[in-house]
């Protein structure tokens, strides 16, 4: 299966590697469930985190972090096209990854939804949306990136 059509933008398909799971990485999965993109913010200091792996805070070493909603804004800032089959057919190739700057700071990798990379410009604006996929865990709502 191409992962390229004449027509239209690659479309990558529900079925993923793996997803990282357990402690932080399930209120994250929980979120993105709920519909939302939500990144843990230290009640200390406001440095906000990403990834969620953090125990204490990396800027102030406090552990007191809520889980705050994200825009869902922000702007492409780097992108690069994967042509290797990393994941043995799992994935379609080649198909497109994505560096999001969150309005909110973070950069976010992710895949772009509904363009491919011959539309890509820097700084080009995109907003959140939540693709169906599907890992060895069961499904669950990825977040991708659609012109802003
Ligand atoms: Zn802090």
């Amino acid at each position: 299966m191409s992962g390229e059509t004449a027509d239209g933008p690659r479309y990558i398909g529900p079925k993923r590697p793996d997803r990282t799971l357990g402690g932080n990485h399930d209120t994250f999965w929980d979120w993105c469930g709920k519909g939302e993109l939500r990144l843990q913010r230290c009640g200390n200091c406001n440095h906000l985190h990403w990834p969620v792996t953090v125990r204490k805070c990396e800027s102030c070493g406090e552990q007191a972090f809520t889980w705050e909603p994200m825009s869902g804004r922000g702007k492409v800032v780097s992108w690069t096209t994967f042509q290797q089959d990393y994941y043995r057919g799992l994935m379609a190739v080649p198909y497109d990854t994505i560096l999001v700057e969150l309005d909110e700071g973070p950069l976010f990798m992710s895949n772009p939804q509904g363009f491919s990379w011959q539309d890509l410009s820097p700084e080009m604006p995109v907003k959140l949306a939540f693709l169906d996929a599907e890992d060895s865990a069961g499904t669950f709502k990825l977040p991708v990136f659609e012109r802003g």
